[in-house]
């Protein structure tokens, strides 16, 4: 029953544009002017000089010194997320995340007046089809192909997800009314 009504909402990149602070704080590091539309690849370290634990340490980082800074992907995502509520679906945001950012998440989701149900924690690597959504709202190429039929997936485009072709992508979270109804 909660199933059929829950739409999962991503945070990072689909709420949060937090790769725009991420890349402030990459590019005054090493003295380089990278734009999220350079970020191609779903792995960064595949495309920059940096391994998969830096650039994790990083996100970390931006998340607990300069959560203030992350803006909204759209300035109408509280009013958004309100108006699915009105319409009768629950919303869970899951986030996969490291744990020392939970606090700061949550502050930022008051900041912005999002409106939700639930916030589901990962801390290790379940996979975000194990709760319980009829739709999820995700930018992430793995977690794309783990949904399967009858669950839905809608991809928040970015430039690392260009990549699937194939799937209903939307580029602010207000177009997500049209694969409501
Ligand atoms: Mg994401």
């Amino acid at each position: 029953m909660t199933r059929q009504r829950t739409i999962a909402l991503d945070l990072d990149s689909v709420l949060a544009d937090v790769m725009l602070i991420w890349l402030e704080e990459y590019n005054l590091k090493f003295n380089t002017s990278i734009k999220k539309q350079d970020l191609f690849q779903w792995h960064l370290h595949n495309m920059l000089p940096l391994t998969e634990k830096y650039a994790q340490d990083l996100f970390t980082h931006v998340w607990k010194k300069r959560w203030k800074d992350i803006p909204p992907t759209n300035g109408d995502i509280s009013m958004v997320t309100n108006l699915l509520q009105k319409a009768g679906f629950r919303i869970s945001i899951i986030t996969k995340r490291d744990r020392a950012t939970m606090s700061f998440v949550a502050q930022w989701l008051d900041l912005y007046n999002i409106y939700f149900n639930d916030v589901i924690f990962i801390f290790d690597n379940t996979s975000k089809t194990c709760y319980p959504f009829f739709l999820l709202v995700d930018d992430s190429p793995i977690n794309a192909v783990e949904v399967f039929y009858p669950r839905r997936i809608v991809i928040f485009d970015q430039p690392w997800n260009k990549v699937l072709t194939n799937y209903p992508r939307i580029r602010k979270l207000n177009e997500l009314f049209f694969y409501l109804t």
